[in-house]
């Protein structure tokens, strides 16, 4: 028997969210938060060529896609890290910073994969506990010690939605030391309609340890590709290259993520659409009796206690797949017009069942 690190038997593997079919074939998916549209036409065209030199290796260092970045958000190439997915920047910044006693801060409930890198890497996970769904900045700067490194805010926050506003971010960045890392996980930033929270960028800029990541998993509808990046200071991103494993952002996604910019005013229209729909989806539930969190990204979160798996089962029958952690709720994407109805209408009727 091969010999594993120990930290493996502790560890629970990353559960992703799974399709469901109903009895009559109704199939929708509303458990990883992505979009819930096809690609453009014009990022399947850009994939088609790039797959005509697959046979070379990508370009490692990303050229095309980091001036894009850097040119869409008016920052120098060198504050730009890309990786095969936000969630393997986050790993490679778990790398940078770990050593044994290392501590990482995050709220909890937050992204699942926080404490799950944080093991792989020999980190110390210090989890804050949400305040009203909502990060508790002013804890999680108490929680500072000599021995934290690293802390990841994730705004809005996955899986309930909540946000932290500028007032409260910019006390909470003022008093984080500047040796300890702090990573704006902005994942759902382009769902983001309150005006009172601030762009990740407009923090980092003057702040050396403020670091923003963003995928094109969700609003750009590139989930299946994997393309993830971190913008910050040049030490920053030049640690988190250093970790890439080489080649990991491959040329067909490279190439869709180009495209993807190119075609950006389409995708934000789409990503309208998302928003107006989460209104709607979320005063639905309000109008059924349910407490949702006021959310600002592409879901909303119910917090069922032990009811979680049941109203789980429940949206299943109807072909809804939905995100449940077990004994505290259930996070639901917003999908199409018409997978948000048929998980309404079981919303409903597991409603009527209380
Ligand atoms: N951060 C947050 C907050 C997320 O919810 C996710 C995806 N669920 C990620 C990062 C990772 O996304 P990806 O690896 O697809 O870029």
């Amino acid at each position: 028997m091969p010999r594993f690190r120990s930290i493996l038997d502790e560890m629970a593997a990353y559960r992703p969210g799974k399709a469901v079919v109903s009895a009559d074939g109704r199939s929708f998916k509303l458990s990883s938060n992505e979009s819930p549209y096809e690609p453009l036409p014009s990022v399947v065209e850009a994939i088609a060529a790039a797959a005509a030199e697959i046979h070379r290796y990508p370009d490692p260092a990303c050229v095309r896609l980091t001036e894009a970045l850097a040119e869409r958000y008016g920052v120098p190439p060198e504050h730009i890290a890309l990786g095969a997915g936000s969630v393997t920047v986050a790993q490679q910044l778990f790398e940078t910073v770990s050593e044994p006693g290392a501590e990482v801060i995050y709220a909890w409930r937050s992204f699942e994969a926080y404490p799950l890198l944080a093991d792989l890497a020999g980190a110390t996970s210090v989890r804050v506990p949400l305040v009203d769904e909502t990060h508790d900045l002013t804890a999680m700067a108490a929680a500072i010690t000599p021995e934290t490194r690293m802390i990841f805010v994730c705004n809005p926050n996955n899986p309930t939605g909540t946000v932290n506003r500028a007032a409260e971010l910019t006390a909470f960045l003022d008093r984080v030391p500047q040796d300890v890392l702090v990573i704006l996980d902005e994942a759902y930033r382009e769902y983001v309609r309150d005006a009172d929270v601030p762009d990740g960028l407009s923090l980092y800029a003057d702040r050396p340890n403020v670091a923003v990541l963003r995928t094109f998993s969700k609003a750009y509808g590139l989930a299946g590709l994997r393309v993830g990046y971190l913008i910050g200071h040049e030490p920053v991103a030049a640690a988190v290259r250093k970790t890439m494993v080489p080649f990991a952002v491959n040329s067909l996604a490279q190439a869709a993520a180009v495209a993807s910019l190119a075609a950006e005013d389409e995708l934000l229209e789409r990503v309208e659409t998302v928003v107006k729909e989460r209104t709607r989806v979320r005063d639905a539930l309000l109008e059924q009796g349910w407490e949702v969190p006021s959310t600002e990204a592409n879901f909303v979160w119910l917090r069922l206690g032990e009811r979680t798996l049941e109203f789980a089962g429940g949206c299943a029958t109807v072909g809804c797949a939905v995100r449940p952690f077990a004994g505290e709720g259930a996070r639901v994407s917003i999908g199409s017009p018409e997978a948000n109805d048929t998980f309404l209408a079981a919303a409903a009727a597991f409603r009527a069942s209380f």
